[in-house]
């Protein structure tokens, strides 16, 4: 079954970049007698709010979307999420790193590594915790572990996925690229307990998604996907990274961006065919 998702973090209003996202993935699913389904990304508590999720609720009931119940929120999921990690852990692929940001900035700035390199995540950990840390014995919790991706790499070849968005292609993953330019990614965050990339494959799969439709900005984020994706014997979903919507100044939207916010379309009458149109004008 053909299956689409929309996936937002309850951490403000939904804008029309969300509002197009959705209705993108809400469209391609009835065009191919499918499922669009609803995910609420609300790992981060320290950001998420229940008024938000309401109102997420309530601006995509407005724009004409429907989606099967019950929902799956990501702060029901712990237990999955801590369980993949133990699988990780005991298979060495993960170490606990008590870097801090700056410390991390410094040692990536250090003169023998030349420029700092930038990947999906920020700065490319310069892997100063790498060989330190024990690997044996339980696994820390609260704490921040990273994957190590060169162990993680060692026998994946063939690496790629489809995707069908901004610039359609099938696209085929360098380890050496992943390593140099994404490095040993964060899989759990200290107080969350998992991370962004870990949920978020975890979930598409558990949820059966078959087309992952979302922002161009995500694109390079999907690598980690795929290698997470392999190290769990998941299957790889299509990608479809459509354009992002930008402001009048070509700016991206931003959640504080309030003034492009749904509700406020909503409350000055707008209807719902003149959302479409400013997302696809
Ligand atoms: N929760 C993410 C966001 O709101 C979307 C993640 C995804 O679509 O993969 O930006």
């Amino acid at each position: 079954m053909f299956r689409t998702r929309f996936a937002p973090s309850p951490t403000g209003p939904l804008h029309l970049g969300h509002a197009y996202s959705a209705l993108l993935a809400y469209d391609m699913a009835v065009a191919a007698h499918g499922e669009f389904l609803l995910r609420i990304e609300d790992i981060d508590q320290s950001r998420s709010r229940p008024a938000w999720e309401t109102q997420i609720y309530e601006d995509l009931k407005w724009l004409g979307l429907s989606w099967p119940e019950p929902v799956m929120r990501q702060s029901e999921r712990l237990e999955a999420y801590a369980d993949a990690l133990d699988d990780l852990w005991s298979r060495g692929l993960l170490y606990e790193c008590t870097c801090r940001r700056a410390d991390i900035a410094a040692a990536a700035a250090a003169p023998q590594e030349g420029a700092p390199m930038f990947g999906p995540d920020g700065i490319v950990y310069p892997g100063t915790c790498r060989d330190q840390a024990a690997r044996t014995g339980p696994r820390p919790k609260n704490a921040v572990l990273r994957l190590d991706m060169a162990r993680a790499l060692a026998d994946m070849a063939g690496l790629s996925f489809d995707e069908t968005g901004v610039n359609p292609a099938h696209v085929n993953l360098s380890a050496q690229e992943i390593l140099r330019s994404v490095g040993d990614v964060v899989l759990a965050r200290r107080e969350m307990g998992t991370s962004y990339h870990l949920s978020v494959v975890l979930d598409d799969a558990a949820q059966g998604i078959t087309h992952v439709v979302r922002g161009a900005d995500l694109f390079e984020a999907t690598q980690i996907h795929v290698v997470l994706q392999s190290l769990f014997r998941l299957p790889t979903p299509v990608y479809h990274h459509h354009r992002l919507i930008r402001d009048g100044n070509g700016k991206r939207l931003a959640k504080r961006d309030d003034a492009r916010a749904i509700a406020l379309y909503r409350n000055e009458g707008k209807s719902v065919s003149e959302i479409r149109s400013l997302t696809t004008g």
